[in-house]
């Protein structure tokens, strides 16, 4: 029976793709983003995490992640259909990077196609061309974030070469997937001019038209601390309406459809 790791299940999510949906968290992620909003979903195995949150006793540690089979997360998933089926949702794949377990997703999509239940994938692209030609027939909707187009600047704040992410896109959209943009807003690291006009630019060769634009919070940060993590923005703060409203401006103004939230 395969057998994958998660660290949530998120029920009732509506930021996450159409309609009402069951978002499933798989834990793991080959980058390594500066900003990264679930740093309790980067490293593979489970791992503690220090209490404080949720009414938690404070210096207690919880356990975050879970080994789960493929059955076990599909009676989960099936529990909402309902709601599914009336508005529209699904479920979404997220993480981590949720290819970064591709036989566990795999068994996961194949149960949900055999459910008639709509898939959507929130991934960064960064797999093997093997692994995407072999999940993309069995996802419905792909939630692609997109960083930075710079590849020096992307090594430096992500860990990781673009090249592999931007040629799995290209290798999507020309396969007819059906692709939404997610762009992470992260002031002073990607809110360029520069980096707006490359990305507009490639999603424009590519044809694609919508991008959901995801100001950086902050929130998460909490996280770090309890996991023993450096947080690197230090203190960046979080973009303001004016920084919203220009970079939405300028992706407007290249002919994109942009939408503030998932
Ligand atoms: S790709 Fe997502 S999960 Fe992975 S490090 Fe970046 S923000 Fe975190």
């Amino acid at each position: 029976m395969t057998q994958g790791t998660i660290f949530d299940i998120k029920k009732f999510a509506i930021h996450d793709g159409p309609g009402i949906r069951t978002t499933v968290f798989l834990k793991g992620c080959p980058l390594d983003c500066w900003w990264c909003h679930n740093p309790e979903g980067r490293r593979p195995e489970p791992e503690p995490m220090a209490a404080g949150l949720n009414g938690d006793a404070p210096g207690d540690a919880v356990p975050v992640g879970t080994h789960m089979s493929v059955d076990a997360v599909m009676a989960e998933i099936e529990k909402d259909r309902l709601f599914y089926d009336e508005s529209g949702g699904g479920v979404t794949f997220s993480g981590g990077e949720p290819l970064a377990q591709p036989d566990f997703l795999a068994g996961l999509l194949t149960g949900c196609r055999g459910q008639g239940i709509h898939t959507a994938l929130d991934t960064t692209g960064y797999a093997t061309p093997e692994i995407v030609a072999r999940i993309a027939p069995l996802v419905d909707l792909f939630l692609y974030d997109l960083k930075l187009i710079d590849d020096r600047q992307h090594q430096t704040f992500t860990g990781v070469s673009n090249a592999r992410i931007l040629a799995n896109l290209c290798h999507l959209v020309k396969t007819g997937r059906t692709v939404v943009i997610r762009f992470p807003l992260i002031p002073q690291i990607n809110d360029t001019s520069e980096n707006l006009a490359q990305m507009g630019a490639l999603l424009t060769d590519l044809g694609l038209q919508r991008i959901d634009l995801l100001p950086f919070h902050g929130i998460h940060r909490q996280k770090y601390h309890r996991l023993g993590q450096p947080d690197r923005l230090g203190n960046l703060e979080p973009p303001g309406e004016a920084t919203i409203a220009r970079v939405k401006n300028d992706l407007e103004n290249g002919g994109f459809t942009v939408q503030v939230g998932g």
